[in-house]
């Protein structure tokens, strides 16, 4: 048992990709959520760096929008993006069939 748990310290320790959480007391400071890792850094030097998503495990690149939230996540684990830009299309759509419209509406006028 002891020696399973030393071998999977051991791989953990290597870890490149932290997993970052704000800091409950400044709000500058994330640091890494591995049990193991005592790493920490000011969000300044995080902004547009990787590291690994704490609900999947994937990797992510943490952008200013990221850096708000007290535990960045990935895009897919964040709110779904997929909605969100069917929503901008539609409207978009919307803008551009209205303007259309009007603007055939105007010329058939001025041509009669
Ligand atoms: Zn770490
Ligand atoms: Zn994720």
């Amino acid at each position: 048992m002891s020696r399973i748990m030393k071998n999977e310290n051991d791989k953990d320790q290597k870890h490149t990709l932290h997993t970052y959480k704000r800091s409950d007391t400044n709000e500058e400071i994330y640091k890494c959520l591995h049990p193991y890792c005592t790493h920490y850094i000011n969000r300044d030097f995080l902004e547009n760096k990787a590291s690994l998503c704490p609900k999947c495990g994937e990797e992510m690149i943490l952008t200013r929008q990221a850096l708000k939230k007290r535990i960045p996540v990935c895009l897919q684990c964040g709110r779904s993006p997929r909605k969100k830009l069917e929503k901008t299309a539609e409207q978009v759509i919307d803008e551009i069939l209205s303007e259309v419209n009007l603007t055939s509406e105007e010329d058939m006028e001025e041509e009669d």
